[in-house]
């Protein structure tokens, strides 16, 4: 039989979602047994010109994780697209942008003057260094997931992606039997629908970070006032946050259907802390409550930001 062409790549990542592939354990050895891996920067050397060689389409499956910050993550991304049969969003940077997306919160030269203020001068993209020109690429305006800049066939969400869903992947791999294109390798319901918590939909009259109290490990911590994004984030982790009496901060991007995971929960959190149907307060001190949020963007929109309506008002 012949073996599968399979390539991993990062673009703008911390490199968690590659250490992730081998939390699959035992099952590296079937993958191993079932394709041959042709890229994987992180583990071996790599030419771009000996990728540019492959014939279009020659690479069976990659798994591109990291979202698109510089100019070499979008030829890469765009090369990439061209060299695979088909090209997988992993994890939530190449998913909805991740947490490096609130930099979008930023301009360019925000960004450069804060990295790089006790270093003058700033630093371009074509600097001397001990004599030497160095030329790096292009740092773009704007940081986007991957599915803004090529097409994608599938996406595996998390940051990084859990155990059960890299495994569930690798196993539709090894069989041969991707399911239809466009499909999120994670459950179709919000993460609520799996956690094991009992949630009264409580009107909430304190807001409270993680550090200000011990959760009780039994009811949902949104009744307990944590912020907690299950209502509007896709399950498939198991509930894994919850489950260690932390609140869900969203990774997995917005539930089926829906585009905006920030505005969703926002939603939410405006129905608990008892805003009537017409839009009246039903409650004395709305107001009070929603400014113990810190943090309002951090918060509702962590991981996805990049991919929000809010998005497109960002700085460039
Ligand atoms: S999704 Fe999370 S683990 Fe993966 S590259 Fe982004 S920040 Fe790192
Ligand atoms: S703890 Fe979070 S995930 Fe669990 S039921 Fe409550 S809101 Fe949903």
């Amino acid at each position: 039989m012949t073996k599968l062409k399979l390539g991993i790549y990062w673009a703008a990542s911390c490199g968690g979602c590659d250490v992730s592939l081998l939390e699959v354990d035992e099952q590296i050895l079937d993958l191993a047994a079932a394709a041959d891996i042709v890229l994987w920067p992180c583990a071996a050397d790599v030419k771009y010109d000996d990728l540019r060689e492959y014939p279009d389409g020659w690479i069976d499956l990659v798994l591109f994780n990291g979202a698109i910050r510089t100019q070499e993550n979008l030829e890469l991304a765009q090369l990439l697209r061209k060299k695979a049969r088909n090209l997988v969003a992993y994890g939530s940077c190449a998913h909805t942008g991740g947490v490096i997306g609130l930099a979008n919160l930023s301009s360019r030269e925000e960004i450069f003057s804060t990295l790089f203020k006790d270093h003058d001068p700033i630093p371009t993209e074509v600097s001397q260094v001990d004599g030497c020109s160095l030329e790096l690429p292009q740092f773009l305006n704007r940081l986007t997931p991957l599915d803004a800049v090529v097409s994608v066939d599938y996406y595996i969400p998390g940051c990084p992606p859990p155990r059960e869903i890299i495994s569930a992947v690798l196993e539709a791999v090894i069989s041969g039997k991707l399911p239809e294109k466009g499909t999120v390798f994670a459950s179709e319901k919000n993460l609520c629908d799996e956690c094991p918590r009992e949630r009264t939909e409580q009107p909430i009259t304190k807001i409270y970070r993680p550090h200000e109290i011990e959760a009780d490990p039994e009811i949902c911590l949104l009744d307990q006032g944590l912020i907690c994004l299950g209502p509007a984030t896709r399950g498939g982790c198991g509930a894994a946050c919850p489950n260690a009496n932390m609140p869900c901060t969203g990774c997995a991007g917005p539930t089926a259907g829906v585009t905006d995971q920030g505005a969703a929960m926002l939603n939410t959190i405006a129905s608990l802390i008892g805003v009537g149907e017409e839009g009246e307060a039903v409650l004395q001190d709305e107001d009070a409550i929603l400014q113990e949020i810190e943090d309002v963007i951090g918060t509702f929109y962590r991981f996805s930001l990049a991919s929000s309506a809010l998005g497109s008002v960002c700085r460039e």
